[in-house]
């Protein structure tokens, strides 16, 4: 017999007898179709339930940049809706201006939101800043991410308000969560490390959730090809000067020798939060002396960029 004619045995679903498409290698299960995707939308949920992200009389904002995390985010929010009290989904896009990147993503989250019939505002840098990413990072494109990161931030934290949003939903994943704790210790930022996203405002500003903090990279491109939803969209071009990009690529080295590192890694950062429980000082919550907004020490970070940005 030819090596070609050789049948090649599918495995089967751990759960039913239906064909295999996704086989996770930390637990061992073979899963179909169905399966799959109701294992994913449980998780989140059971994610989103145990950490009391979203209650009753909510309205959750989702940051939709129109990528693929965010895209999933909408899409299994946008299916457990029914199953809230009093719940509203709404999106906001956030235009940095970032010139052959973000015109095909924007593109793509109009097409979802009209799909989902969901409110959506789209709020760009020039609006709020007098300036696009492009033009603020000419010559000093290694500052990339912090500088977008900070505008960003302040941006959604616009958008949450003007939505009257209780919750700004974001996409990040666990390979997200699990760079972010290996880059935290990599600097040796304990205090970093230890404050969680949602309590990052201390109450101060709208509360941030994550609710797909517990699902892969590519358990969210599995969920999103079986939706018939994954599209190829470009990396953005500042991403190359990112730390970031280099902890990524040793962490998935690291989880495809090791299933499960990255969930050890979250499991480590949860204990040494357990740790630390009440025995590291806050922060007193002070006001930014140019802006009023809430910060940590006299002047804000916004107001301290803004002081350098040329646009
Ligand atoms: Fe902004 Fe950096 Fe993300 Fe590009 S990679 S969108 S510069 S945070
Ligand atoms: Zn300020």
């Amino acid at each position: 017999m030819a090596r070609d004619d050789i049948p090649v045995k599918t495995p089967g679903c751990s759960l039913c007898s239906g064909p295999a498409v996704f086989h996770d290698r930390i637990t061992g299960r073979h899963l179909c179709r169905e399966h799959f995707i109701a294992d994913i939308e449980d998780r989140v949920a059971e994610t989103i339930r145990s950490r009391n992200l979203i209650i009753p009389g909510d309205h959750v904002l989702i940051a939709l940049s129109g990528g693929k995390d965010s895209t999933a985010l909408l899409m299994i929010l946008a299916h457990l809706l029914p199953s809230w009290d009093s719940v509203r989904l709404s999106a906001v896009t956030i235009d940095e201006g970032i010139a052959g990147y973000r015109e095909d993503t924007i593109r793509s989250a109009d097409r979802l939101v009209a799909q989902y019939g969901l409110d959506h505002a789209t709020i760009s840098f020039t609006e709020l800043f007098e300036g696009t990413l492009d033009a603020f990072l000419r010559g000093r494109e290694p500052e990339a991410c912090s500088v977008c990161g900070i505008l960003r931030r302040k941006a959604l934290n616009v958008a949450a308000e003007w939505g009257k949003a209780t919750k700004l939903a974001t996409g990040h994943n666990l390979d997200d969560e699990a760079q972010s704790v290996f880059m935290n210790v990599l600097r040796g930022d304990l205090p970093r490390l230890v404050r969680d996203s949602g309590s990052d405002s201390q109450g101060r500003f709208i509360p941030r959730i994550k609710p797909l903090m517990f699902i892969s990279e590519k358990e969210i491109a599995v969920y999103l090809m079986l939706h018939g939803a994954w599209t190829e969209l470009p990396e953005c071009p500042y991403a190359v000067h990112a730390l970031r990009g280099e902890v990524r690529s040793i962490l998935a080295t690291l989880e495809s020798h090791h299933p499960g590192t990255m969930l050890h890694l979250m499991e480590s950062k949860a204990q040494i939060e357990a740790q630390c429980a009440g025995r590291m000082e806050e922060e007193p919550v002070r006001h930014c002396k140019e802006c009023g907004d809430p910060c940590s020490g006299e002047i804000c970070q916004l107001c301290k960029l803004k002081k350098t940005l040329r646009n």
